[in-house]
Formats: C-alpha cells, structure tokens, sequence
C-alpha cells in the first residue's frame, strides 16, 4: 500500500488553504495560543536555555551511540517481558502489527495518538484487513471521524472549528438526543468520552506511541494531556507500542531533562497532564496492564539520515514549536503539505522519508524567517537543512527549467564582480519604474511575489555606491 503524499499539489492546496474562512478562523489559535505560552513558559524557567542545549547534547550523543542503546534497550524490554520487533520499512512495521493483532484474533484497536503509525498508514491498513482502529486522542477522533489526517504533530485537529466538531458530533452520534446541548467545548468533551469509554472496554489491542524509549530500563513513555494513552495501554490484553529508532534516550535521568524542555516548547505548559512511563506487560501483583506488550520500533530511512547531512534532524521531540512558529504554517494550515510531517519540521523529514520527488515543494515553502530554529528546544538548524534538500533539488533537476535558468544567471553574475555591478545598477533602475511607497505592484517576471506584497521603490543608488561616496 501506498501512502497518500499530496505535496506535488502544495501550490494548489495553499491557494484553496489561504481561502477557506474556517481553516483560517481556525488557524487564528496556532499564532496567538501557542507562541504566547511557550514565550510565558521559556520566561518564567530562568535554566530553559540551559536545558535546550542539554537537551541537543543528549540526543546528540545518542546518535552517536544509536546501535549501543537500541541493543542495550532490547535487552531490558525483553528482561522486563516485552517483545521487541525491529522493522526496517513501513511495510515491516504493518507487517509486524497486523501478525500481532491476528495472533491475538484481534477485531477493533483502539489507538493512543502516534505519528509513526501516520507514517506507515496503518489505520487504512488495519482496515484493509477488518481490523476496526478506534483513534482516542480527542483530536485524533474528531478527524478520524471526518476522514482527515492530523494537520498538526500534536494538535491534529487544530484546523477544525468548535461548529465543525459540532456538525460532526451530530452526524456520527445520530443515536443521541438531536435537542442536547453542543455549544461549548466541555459539553463535545463529554460526548467523546462517553463515547470512547464503550470503545476502550471493547478493545482487544491498544496501540501507542512513543515520546521517548529509555535504554537503561527498557521502558517507553507517552505524554498526553487526555489520559486516553493510559487507558489504550492499560485496558486492553495487549500493548503495542510504535516508535521510530531516535526515539532512544539512555537513561531516566535524560528523559527528566527532555520532558522539561517537551510541554513548554509544545503547549507551554510545565509538565504534559499525563506522562506515562511503561515497562513490559503486567506482573504477578500488578493492579491492572496487559497481558503481553510488543514493541515496534521503525527505521524506515532513518539510519540513512543518521550518516549523512540531515542526521541533526534525528534529534527532534516532536513538540510542534517549529510549525506554532511558522509564518507559513499560520497561513495554510498542515493539510495544505500534503504530508504526514508538516512545517518547518516536515519539510526537511518528509523528503528523507518519502523521497525528494513527491516532496520538493516543501522546504521550498518557508520564507527562511530563522523562527522555527530559534525556538527549537533541540537547536535543530531547520533552514539550513531545508537549503539541503533545495540543493539536492537543483542538483536532480528536480526544478523547473526557467528556475534553474534564473539561479544560474545569478550564479554567472556573482562570481563576475564588475558585471554584477553593472546589473545592479540596470536592475535599480528598472525597479524604480516598478517600484511604489504606497502601493502594490505587479512585475511581469515575478508576479508570484510581488502580486500580493509591496514592492517598494528601491533607493536611488545601490549600497556600494552609498559606501564608496560616504568614502
Ligand atoms: S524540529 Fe524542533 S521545534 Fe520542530 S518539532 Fe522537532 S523538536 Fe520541535
């Protein structure tokens, strides 16, 4: 099976992004919600910065040690019980769940919120095999409800209105009172609850995510501000738990230091509601868990990553600051990627991991502004590994002619001191016919940028000219 990558269509899905009313009321939230309270959270923990460059040595060097933890974090998981299941590609990953699920005669699953299992597609997948997912992270549900894919790392419904969910409510709960009352937030909480409680009890298999998986323990730990991940691990008779290779962290000690640094980069917040660490399946005395707990942990390109330019990518935790810090994410929202990773963050991953050529719109769709780098709680250089992929897209020919024409025009002037003088002076000129203080002003070679921004008259003489008469 084949996932659905739409990035080949950015510019046509931006357009119809940049003017659907909901999704930009919608939007409004991501700007004003989330950069404030991160702003509020760095400034009240005088050690944040601190912690971010702990944060970048930690998972540096668990990179440069990757095949040490995963073999030290095998053996625990296994001593404490656990099956832990290496999967080389998306199809070995699905593999590997769907062989679980028909040992255990599996019928319905029901799903703490996980990327990976985005990545792989394992929900159609699942279904393809009569196996029912059940999404239980509230946002999580409402787009599975609505047939969507998360448009946000940890906010993946974030592009749907309080109305939307409440059309939506009222379609798939057609059982209910059509009188009941949906017009605040706690009230469609309360109907999902209900909702997902019969799901839970019914469950055969829970699957979740993984924030972190520690070598020293063998243990994996989710965040979650619903609770739904521990009763998608707890109830059900068997735990699968997906995880990515660089989800590794060595000790305790370094997942304190990372989830310090998590919820305030994420939401702002100290700590997640919710932050589960778990350990193998149920022991003898053991109140409650499952009976059998596997561990799926995907490679799936990135220990190509891991030797060459974009290993720094690797170090990510997936908090969402990157894309909260986005001018181009608060524009178009995350469908409008056409990926599973979306923003600053899915730029330089989804090319890695889905292949450059369906992909190469996208670390083309940032304006290099520098946010999403500065607020980075793992220091993950973003713009510099999206030039990555921009060269690498030039280099295959990837561009369209007239663009690669353009740049190497440029590249012949730059290096010829006295011509680019010469242009530069043409150019002026030309401008300034162009140009207006007031106004926009559409040029014919650049209409794409100038259609909708000012273009204002360019000073009269050129910086070096400046320069030389101020001499
Ligand atoms: S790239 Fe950095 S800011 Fe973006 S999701 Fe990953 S850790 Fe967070």
């Amino acid at each position: 099976m084949s996932l659905s990558i739409t990035s080949p269509a950015f510019k046509e899905n931006a357009a119809l992004a940049l003017a659907d009313v909901d999704l930009q009321q919608a939007l409004t939230h991501v700007e004003r919600g989330f950069i404030e309270k991160r702003r509020k959270a760095a400034e009240a923990l005088p050690e944040f910065e601190a912690l971010r460059d702990e944060a970048r040595a930690i998972k540096e060097h668990t990179l440069a040690h990757l095949d040490l933890y995963l073999e030290a974090f095998e053996a625990k998981a296994q001593h404490a019980g656990a099956e832990v299941h290496f999967a080389e590609t998306a199809e070995d990953a699905r593999q590997a769940v769907l062989a679980i699920c028909r040992r255990a005669k599996a019928r319905t699953v029901t799903k703490g919120k996980s990327m990976i299992s985005e990545e792989i597609g394992l929900n159609d997948f699942l279904e393809e095999n009569d196996i029912a997912p059940v999404e239980t992270d509230l946002g999580e549900y409402i787009i599975q409800l609505r047939g969507e894919p998360p448009s946000h790392i940890i906010a993946p419904a974030v592009h749907v209105t309080r109305n939307q969910v409440e059309q939506e409510f009222r379609r798939a709960h057609a059982g209910l009172d059509p009188e009941r009352d949906l017009s605040e937030p706690v009230s469609l909480l309360a109907e999902a609850r209900a909702a997902l409680r019969e799901k839970f009890l019914a469950a055969d298999i829970g699957i979740t995510g993984a924030n972190f998986l520690i070598a020293e323990t063998g243990s994996s730990v989710i965040v979650t501000n619903e609770g739904n991940g521990d009763l998608t691990q707890i109830l059900p008779r068997v735990h699968i738990v997906l995880a990515s290779i660089e989800k590794l962290v060595p000790t305790l000690e370094d997942v304190s230091t990372l989830l310090r640094v998590l919820a305030r980069s994420a939401t702002g917040q100290d700590m997640s509601v919710y932050t589960t660490f778990s350990t193998g399946p149920r022991r003898p005395g053991d109140p409650d868990g499952p009976e059998e707990t596997h561990i799926v942990i995907l490679d799936n390109g990135r220990a190509e990553m891991l030797a060459g330019e974009l290993r720094e990518m690797l170090r990510c935790i997936r908090c969402g600051a990157c894309m909260n810090h986005c001018p181009v994410y608060h524009a178009i929202g995350g469908h409008a990627y056409g990926a599973t990773y979306v923003g600053p963050m899915g730029a330089v991953l989804a090319p890695a991991l889905f292949g450059l050529e369906k992909t190469a719109n996208l670390p083309n769709a940032s304006t290099f502004c520098g946010r999403c780098e500065a607020v980075c709680p793992v220091r993950i250089p973003l713009p510099k590994l999206m030039r990555h992929w921009r060269e690498r897209e030039y280099e295959r020919h990837l561009k369209p002619a007239a663009e690669r024409g353009g740049l190497k025009f440029w590249a012949f002037l730059a290096k010829r001191p006295g011509l680019y003088r010469l242009a530069t002076r043409l150019g002026l000129a030309a401008l300034s016919r162009f140009g207006r203080q007031d106004s926009y002003a559409s040029l014919p070679f650049a209409g794409g940028w100038t259609r909708h921004r000012d273009l204002p008259a360019p000073a009269a003489k050129s910086f070096l000219d400046q320069w030389k008469a101020s001499r």
